[in-house]
C-alpha cells in the first residue's frame, strides 16, 4: 500500500483470487444491476482509486479494540443509519462529529476510561431491505437501497440500480472523510476546545448538562497547563471510520494487498461489520470478510445462538486475535436479558475473547398508527441496561455502544427528556431509513451509559 515496490504482481494476483473465493457463494440483499457494462466499468474505476484509509490506520484500530476486547477502553460507535450524498454537507458531518466528541468526553470523564471513536460514517450508503420491491398504489417498483445503490424517489428511472453511483459513492466517502480528517486532526478535537463542541446546538437539559462538565475539564486542564503539563497531544483525536460490508460491488474494488504483509486490507472503511441479515457462514459476506485484514464486527439478533456464535468466531477470528471480531448485539428490550447471557457464557465457556457491544437501536423498532418507524428513547435505555446487567451477570465486559445519531435536531425517536410524542414525530422527521437519535437524546443517553460503566469497571 506505499510506493514501495515489494509487492509482485504475482503475490498480488494470488492474494486477489484468494480473496475472490465468495463468488462462488450465494450473496444476499445485492441489487440488480441490469446494465453489466457500466457495473464492470464502475468496478474498475473504484479499483484504480486511492484507498480511502490506510492499513497502518486499519492495524492501529485492531489494537484499540483489543484493548477494549480485554477492559480496558470502551468503544463508542454511532451515525447515521443510511447516509445520503444530500446530506454529505460540511454543517451535517461537523454536528454529527460534534455529537460524537461530546459523547466520548461525557463516557471518558464518567468512566475514566479511554472511549474509541468510529462513526457509521463516510461509507454507510447501502441498505438490506426486508423486501426487493415497493408498492404504492398501482406501482411496484424495486426497493431503496441506499444512495450507493439508487435514488429515494419513487419513479422507475430513480428506482434503477444505477453502477455510476458506486463511484459517486466513493468520492462521497473520500470529501466526508476528509472533513472528519480535518475536524479532529486540525485542532477542532482539542480537549482545550471542550465547550465549542457544544455551541450552536439548540439549548436543552442535556447540554446545559453537558456545560457543566466542560467547565469542570476546563479547569483541570487549566490547572495542568499550569503545572506545566504538555498538551500538544491532546491537539489530535483519533477517529476512524465504519459501515456495513453490504455491497460487494462496492467493497471488493475497494480492497488493496498491502505491500508490507500482501494481505487483503478493505479499504472503503476503518472497520466494517457484517449485519443480520447477511450473517449465514456458507454467505458471500462471510467469506469475503474472513480474507480482509480489518477489525470485522457482526451483528447478532434475538435468534442467534452460542453455536452460531462460535461458528462465526471459527470462521472469521480462527486465530483468537483480540480486536479483530466484535459482535454488535441486537436483541430488543424484551429479549436482551433472556438471550444475552447464555450468549456471553457459551463464548467465554470457548475461551474466545471477542469484543461485545450493544446496538440498542435495530431490535427495538416500531412503526406508530401514523406510519412512522420510530423506537422509544425508554426501550433503547433499556436495552443498554440489559447488556450492562447480562455482563455483569456473566463476568464479561461491555465494551461498546453503536447507536444510529444525528447532531441534528430531529424528531424521529420518541421521549427523552424533551419527550417526543407521536403528534411531535412528523415535524422534523428526515431519516431515510431507520430513526436515529438527535444531539439531546445522543448525549442523554451518553450521561446515562456513563453511570452503568462506572459499575462495569
Ligand atoms: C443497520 O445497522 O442499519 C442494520 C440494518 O442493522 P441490522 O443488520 O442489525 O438489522
Ligand atoms: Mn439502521
Amino acid at each position: 500500500m506505499t510506493s514501495e515496490p515489494i509487492l509482485s504482481q504475482a503475490t498480488e494476483d494470488r492474494a486477489f483470487a484468494d480473496l475472490d473465493s465468495y463468488q462462488a457463494l450465494a450473496a444476499k440483499q445485492q441489487p440488480t444491476w441490469l446494465d453489466t457494462e457500466a457495473l464492470a466499468s464502475a468496478k474498475s474505476e473504484l479499483a484504480s482509486q486511492p484507498p480511502l484509509v490506510f492499513a497502518g490506520e486499519v492495524d492501529q484500530l485492531r489494537e484499540r479494540l483489543a484493548q477494549a476486547a480485554r477492559g480496558e477502553a470502551f468503544l463508542l460507535q454511532g451515525g447515521d443509519c443510511a447516509e445520503t450524498f444530500a446530506g454529505a454537507t460540511a454543517d451535517q458531518i461537523r454536528d454529527r462529529v460534534k455529537t460524537l466528541l461530546q459523547m466520548a468526553v461525557v463516557l471518558t470523564y464518567g468512566a475514566s476510561m479511554p472511549v474509541i471513536k468510529v462513526g457509521r460514517m463516510a461509507g454507510q450508503f447501502a441498505k438490506p431491505r426486508s423486501s426487493d420491491t415497493e408498492t404504492r398504489g398501482e406501482l411496484t417498483l424495486p426497493a431503496y437501497r441506499g444512495d450507493v445503490v439508487n435514488g429515494y424517489d419513487f419513479t422507475p428511472e430513480s428506482r434503477t440500480a444505477d453502477p455510476q453511483r458506486l463511484v459517486r459513492g466513493y468520492h462521497m466517502a473520500a470529501s466526508t472523510l476528509n472533513l472528519v480528517r480535518a475536524f479532529t486532526q486540525g485542532g477542532f478535537a482539542d480537549l482545550r476546545q471542550v465547550h465549542e463542541w457544544n455551541k450552536g446546538f439548540v439549548s436543552n437539559p442535556a447540554n446545559r448538562r453537558y456545560e457543566s462538565l466542560a467547565a469542570e475539564i476546563d479547569r483541570a486542564v487549566r490547572f495542568m497547563i499550569a503545572c506545566g503539563a504538555d498538551f500538544s497531544e491532546l491537539r489530535r483525536t483519533e477517529f476512524f471510520v465504519s459501515h456495513e460490508a453490504l455491497l460487494l460491488d462496492y467493497e471488493r474494488p475497494l480492497t488493496r494487498i498491502d505491500s508490507r504483509t500482501s494481505l487483503p486490507y478493505g479499504t472503503s472503511g476503518h472497520f466494517l461489520w457484517i449485519g443480520e441479515r447477511t450473517r449465514e457462514l456458507d454467505g458471500a459476506h462471510v467469506e469475503f470478510l474472513s480474507k480482509l485484514r480489518n477489525p470485522i464486527g457482526v451483528k447478532l439478533g434475538p435468534t442467534s445462538t452460542v453455536d452460531d456464535a462460535l461458528r462465526l468466531i471459527d470462521k472469521l477470528d480462527p486465530e483468537r486475535e483480540p480486536g479483530r471480531l466484535t459482535f454488535i448485539t441486537r436483541m430488543g428490550a424484551g429479549k436482551i436479558r433472556d438471550v444475552l447471557p447464555g450468549l456471553l457464557q457459551g463464548v467465554k465457556d470457548s475461551g474466545a475473547l471477542p469484543l461485545w457491544v450493544t446496538d440498542p437501536m435495530h431490535g427495538n423498532g416500531i412503526t406508530t398508527p401514523t406510519g412512522y418507524k420510530t423506537r422509544r428513547f425508554d426501550d433503547v435505555m433499556d436495552e443498554l441496561k440489559g447488556f450492562f446487567e447480562s455482563h455483569r451477570e456473566v463476568g464479561t465486559f461491555p465494551g461498546g455502544i453503536h447507536i444510529e445519531l444525528t447532531g441534528d435536531d430531529v424528531t424521529e425517536c420518541l421521549g427523552g427528556s424533551e419527550n417526543i410524542d407521536e403528534a411531535t414525530l412528523g415535524t422534523k422527521y428526515e431519516s431515510l431509513c431507520d430513526p436515529r437519535l438527535n444531539h439531546m437524546q445522543s448525549l442523554e443517553l451518553a450521561f446515562q451509559v456513563a453511570e452503568e460503566l462506572k459499575l462495569a469497571r
